[in-house]
């Protein structure tokens, strides 16, 4: 239910020199389209953010640290606002080390590594770390920030009722059935 397996695909489109266009612009549709239209850092989605036009492209690897990557659509990742801000120019490994953490600190590539092995979602739309560096992405992220544990609670309690409602639909008649869709309808954001 949250956080799915992202995968990259082989390559975006280059110009016919070869070099990337040098807009980010020009990639936004086919980074969406890897990162399933979502924020990779909180999981929140387009339409749970109101549309894609909320999510914006983060520059992985801070654009202030390495400018050489330009607009390599290979370090851009999907994020919403929010989490874009909080990111801003966090990238405590420094500029030498390859890897994007080293022990307590730094981030996930999100399509390097599963979040679901560094994060766990409660019952009640918080995330909790399951190791390192999860504590400190949760931390800069602020990933626990009300509306998202809002909209997760909202995501699992819609899961649950469409659940419900086809359990219902094969046991107990239509009309429950009718009754639990329309509470699903009233509570879907
Ligand atoms: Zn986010």
């Amino acid at each position: 239910m949250f956080y799915p397996k992202l995968t990259r695909r082989e390559n975006y489109k280059t110009k016919k020199n070869g070099e990337w266009y040098s807009s980010n612009r020009y990639y936004r549709k086919e980074i969406l389209v890897d990162c399933q239209y979502r924020c990779v850092y909180c999981d929140i989605t387009k339409s749970e953010i109101g549309g894609d036009d909320f999510l914006q492209l983060d520059h992985f690897r801070p654009q202030s640290l390495f400018p050489e990557l330009g607009n390599n659509p290979t370090n851009l990742v999907a994020a919403c606002p929010v989490c874009n801000r909080n990111k801003s120019n966090h990238w405590p490994v420094g500029k030498d080390v390859k890897e994007s953490y080293s022990g307590q600190v730094g981030f996930i590539d999100p399509f390097e590594e599963e979040s679901t092995s560094y994060f766990h979602i409660t019952a009640k739309g918080f995330i909790e770390p399951l190791k390192p560096p999860a504590e400190y992405i949760i931390k800069i992220l602020r990933l626990n920030r009300d509306g998202s544990v809002y909209k997760r609670k909202a995501r699992m309690l819609s899961k649950e009722l469409y659940f419900l409602a086809s359990k219902a639909k094969n046991k107990r008649g239509p009309h429950v059935h009718r009754k639990i869709c329309e509470l699903i309808r009233n509570s879907e954001i």
